[in-house]
């Protein structure tokens, strides 16, 4: 039976001030647009997701693609990932260097490789092997992130920044971006991308690109994708967590709820997820002060509603 299309996309969990709010705003719902073109001509959900995170990658508001964090080294390192709910085939990319838009190297890993996961050179190696161009570290980096990592970097210096904690604070920006879409087919699919963490030591990994951790799709249960401090979010397995709650019969909405929850008190992380199901329900929820995102269903789009909210 054809389903109704669905489609939710977030850009980051955290205490984002009230002058950024409508830099995000603006680009989830571009993103939206974006994911939501693919959807209503019929396209499957992985294109929709890909196209929705691409836009994001692209603006630099996010912590994606250009305009990341930049590493201890002043360098974009960028992870990302992409999973078809029908065949649970994935495609991940960490510590990408030379790729404007990892996604897309995601992308070509899950439809023409054996492989699930490729890092570094070799993912780089990889994408321009399979018509993806690669790009300068330079051509990543912005001088806001320029600025931020030498007042972080100096405020460690003296003392005043915790390299552990102060980083991880719920009032530093978690920008990372994410989809998940349901199309008319009936199959699910996600996908998350980011820089990571501000100052981060070259090489480090977080959740976004690990399978289960900051992505996950199956239809059998559910697709989900996060943002928020990485280290607890992996150490919970969390999208693949929230996902279990849902195929146990639990409502997106609950269980994208409760993750939060058990992020919070299980190891006092912080953070976002966004859910869908199969069946076109879908929950949003974070423990931090706001967070972006925007959503689609075809019944809005007929009565001309979008929706959208920090
Ligand atoms: N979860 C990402 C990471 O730890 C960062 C973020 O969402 O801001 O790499």
């Amino acid at each position: 039976m054809p389903s109704d299309p669905v489609l939710v996309v977030h850009g980051g969990a955290w205490a984002m001030p009230d002058d950024m709010v409508q830099a995000h705003l603006h680009g989830v719902r571009n993103a939206l647009v974006a994911g939501w073109r693919v959807l209503e001509r019929g396209g499957p959900a992985l294109d929709a997701v890909e196209e929705a995170v691409v836009i994001m990658e692209d603006d630099a508001t996010f912590d994606a693609g250009r305009g990341s964090f930049l590493n201890r080294d002043g360098k974009v390192q960028l992870d990302a990932l992409i999973m078809d709910g029908s065949t649970l085939r994935a495609g991940g990319v960490g510590c990408v260097e030379r790729l404007k838009n990892p996604i897309r190297a995601a992308r070509k890993i899950l439809s023409e490789s054996p492989h699930v996961y490729f890092v570094a050179e070799g993912a780089e190696q990889f994408a321009a092997e399979h018509g993806v161009a690669l790009c300068r570290n330079e051509d990543l980096v912005v001088a806001r992130e320029v600025e931020r990592l030498r007042e972080y970097q100096e405020l460690a210096a003296r003392g005043s920044a915790n390299d552990g904690e102060d980083l991880f604070a719920p009032s530093i920006s978690h920008d990372t971006v994410g989809a998940v879409a349901l199309d008319r087919g009936g199959n699910i699919a996600a996908a998350t991308s980011t820089g990571g963490t501000l100052n981060k030591a070259p090489g480090r990994l977080g959740d976004s690109s690990l399978i289960g951790c900051g992505c996950y799709a199956d239809n059998l249960s559910a697709a989900a994708s996060t943002t928020g401090w990485g280290e607890p979010i992996m150490k919970l397995v969390l999208a693949k967590w929230t996902a279990d709650r849902v195929s146990a019969g639990n409502l997106p909405e609950w269980a994208a709820q409760e993750a939060m929850n058990y992020l919070k008190q299980r190891l006092n992380g912080h953070g976002g997820i966004i859910v869908l199901n199969a069946q076109g329900q879908f929950g949003i929820a974070h423990n931090t002060p706001r967070m972006a995102w925007a959503c689609k269903t075809a019944k809005e789009e007929e009565a001309g509603i979008e929706r959208g909210a920090m």
